[in-house]
């Protein structure tokens, strides 16, 4: 931890928090090679966003050179493997209060090393207000952008390239979280923007959108009055009184006024006639807990009845909510999603953003990177460094909610080429890659998330095991425990928090917390060795899948195919089964049920594959870009299939 204290007087005028503890190395992470920033002020909160390398370890594999020497040897494996330094690009994108705005600010001079940018692009209102401090501070001349432009530019940029982006959420339907897949025509749609204030915009293009309406009573209106109202200033506190209340006590409903439902309107008795109703007719006291709920039912509902009259009025049937306000809160999105439906007797669809807050940052970022032309990358979310859709359930552990307070976080990692879907899909749109949803099936979750933390101790394990030379391997190694630990702690609570959740997503999490602490592939080494010796007894499962007849071939291919998918003998068992068995060994396989590289890929796969071939049929063989436990990788099967086509003139 390090304290961060800041000199001077800031040129805004306002009180600003002047010490503030920040744990840097979770917070401000890579700033001291951070390239490139942008800000977005706004009337509560500060979202940062800068783009830096990332130096890290990656697995490289490549076939030995035998040129000019004798052919290989036998006992040499397939192919070497080396770990190269590497630099990638990272986004990182921060929220915090205003009130931290200057200690942030010293913050990063202090970090900022080797900084290259002369400027900072600058949105939202504190762009003008703090441009004083910040060119001060920095010592970059701050760029201003405007504002809607950089809310709609972050608003597409999500809605494109960040799986899952957008979700609809309904109470009472399980799960209660929807996510959507990522569409390419995204437009028209009406964007609302509940941060201080509200603002509405009608997009209809990229670069055609209009502001339609806003409305003053917004989330500083939720946090200002909350704060009259409870003494409180804290918005996550304001946010937890709120889960606890009951607002019916403070609220006075249809049936407070009618004595029922009112029948000729159709309303039910329990819809609120009038927000904070009975506090003027009734001599009590009213608990903070009552009052917070019926404050941040009255602001959703009021925000949800105008976004609706929008929608309507524009004739658009899907509405996004942006900004700081909503953060994941069940009771807010269950108010807008109800007022919406109620009021749009169900035209019009609510639909909120896992990053709702950092539209306005990533459009300012992208402004200031248009020369570098981002679109021709894909961006990925980093699940190791992001905080994930934090919802203040009553049931969360005291540390996320006090993090999740002050800081929020989000980073993204470049792709070096941009991803597109596979030509070959029927509807792309439509095509989920995973079969079991864990946000929807609880009984696979719990044992799907059970699975990952057994399994912890051997990853570990044999993370260390992949760096024998690495004095601090083992150090290392109980750090990407302990965050991936955390990580599977979070998403029992909060199986939504970073989208719908599979098993891709907890082993793509654990990629990510392995890369984080420089373990690119800790399973190198071992499928280095299985594809040795999958790859010698190539030849002799062919041979022997050969001289069956063709109904037994067929059937043999088969259960190799599923087989080589289930079992995971370990290189030494693998040896000794397949050399002194070159028929397959396949029921020895069934009996061990895991995925393994070279079994699967060569004596599986492959096999499977050269009958297709030899009937003339065309064959497209999709691996996995990167590591993911011990699957084989594209670059892996590269090399594989180099090999077999060496050996075999069909597959050649
Ligand atoms: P702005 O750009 O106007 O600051 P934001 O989109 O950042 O708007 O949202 C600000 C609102 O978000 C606040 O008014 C408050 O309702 C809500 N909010 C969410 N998290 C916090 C937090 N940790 N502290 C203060 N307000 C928060």
């Amino acid at each position: 931890m390090a304290e961060c204290g800041a000199s001077g007087g800031g040129s805004s005028g306002d009180s600003l928090d002047k010490s503030i503890t920040l744990p840097p190395d979770e917070i401000f992470r890579n700033l001291e090679n951070a390239k490139r920033f942008a800000i977005d002020i706004g009337g509560s909160l500060t979202k940062l966003a800068y783009y830096s390398t990332v130096q890290h370890k990656v697995a490289r594999v490549r076939s030995f050179d035998h040129s000019g020497k004798d052919a290989e040897h036998d006992h040499e494996p397939p192919y070497e493997i080396s770990e190269q330094e590497e630099f990638t690009a990272r986004l990182h994108f921060i929220k915090f209060e205003n009130t931290y705005i200057e200690a942030c600010l010293d913050f990063i001079k202090d970090h900022l090393v080797n900084t290259e940018t002369k400027v900072i692009q600058a949105t939202g209102g504190g762009a003008y207000k703090f441009k004083d401090l910040i060119e001060e501070k920095l010592r970059l001349k701050v760029d201003k952008q405007d504002v809607m432009t950089c809310l709609i530019k972050g608003c597409n940029f999500v809605l494109k390239n960040i799986p899952q982006e957008a979700f609809i959420y309904q109470k009472d339907s399980d799960p209660e979280f929807r996510f959507q897949t990522n569409h390419p025509n995204i437009f028209p749609y009406l964007l609302v923007n509940i941060g201080s204030g509200v603002s509405i915009v009608k997009v209809e293009t990229e670069d055609r959108f209009e502001w339609v309406g806003g409305s003053s009573i917004g989330g500083g209106t939720f946090w200002g009055l909350g704060a009259l109202l409870t003494g409180t200033k804290k918005f996550d506190e304001l946010l937890h009184l709120a889960s606890k209340g009951q607002h019916t006590n403070v609220d006075m409903l249809v049936q407070d006024v009618y004595g029922g439902a009112h029948q000729t309107l159709g309303l039910s008795g329990n819809l609120i006639a009038s927000s904070f109703g009975k506090s003027a007719t009734t001599d009590k006291e009213f608990s903070k807990e009552d009052m917070a709920k019926s404050l941040l039912h009255m602001i959703s509902n009021d925000i949800g009845q105008l976004a609706c009259l929008h929608a309507k009025l524009h004739g658009l049937g899907r509405v996004y909510f942006g900004g700081f306000f909503i953060r994941g809160h069940p009771v807010t999105m269950r108010t807008i999603t109800y007022s919406i439906n109620f009021f749009s007797k169900g035209e019009v669809q609510a639909l909120f953003l896992r990053h709702e807050g950092y539209l306005g940052a990533i459009g300012a970022f992208l402004k200031g990177a248009e020369q570098d032309n981002p679109n021709q990358y894909s961006w990925g979310e980093n699940y190791a460094g992001s905080s994930g859709l934090m919802s203040t359930a009553p049931e969360l552990g005291p540390t996320q909610r006090a993090r999740s307070g002050t800081f929020d976080l989000l980073e993204m990692d470049r792709l070096e080429r941009p991803l597109v879907n596979l030509p070959l899909l029927l509807d792309p749109s439509s095509y989920v890659p995973d079969t079991v949803d864990l946000t929807d099936d609880a009984l696979a979750r719990k044992y799907w998330l059970t699975c990952f933390e057994e399994a912890l101790d051997g990853v570990v394990k044999r993370a260390v095991a992949s760096q024998p030379d690495a004095a601090d391997a083992a150090e290392r190694a109980e750090k990407f425990r302990q965050k991936y630990w955390n990580k599977l702690q979070t998403l029992r609570q909060q199986p939504f928090a970073y989208g719908t959740l599979t098993v891709r997503s907890l082993l793509d999490t654990r990629e990510h917390c392995l890369n984080e602490f420089n373990f690119p592939d800790p399973y190198s080494k071992v499928k280095q060795q299985e594809n040795g010796v999958a790859l010698k007894c190539f030849p002799g499962v062919i041979r022997s899948l050969d001289a069956l007849g063709w109904e037994e071939r067929q059937l043999a291919l088969v259960k190799g195919l599923l087989a080589g998918n289930v079992f995971d003998w370990g290189a030494k068992a693998v040896s000794d089964v397949l050399e002194s068995d070159p028929q397959f060994g396949f029921e020895e396989a069934k009996q061990k049920l895991q995925d393994n590289s070279g079994v699967d890929i060569i004596l599986g796969v492959f096999p499977f594959v050269r009958e297709l071939l030899f009937r003339g049929t065309e064959v497209i063989l999709a691996c996995n870009s990167g590591p993911a436990l011990n699957d084989v990788t594209h670059s892996e099967a590269l090399i594989v299939a180099e090999r077999i086509a060496a050996m075999d003139p069909v597959v050649q």
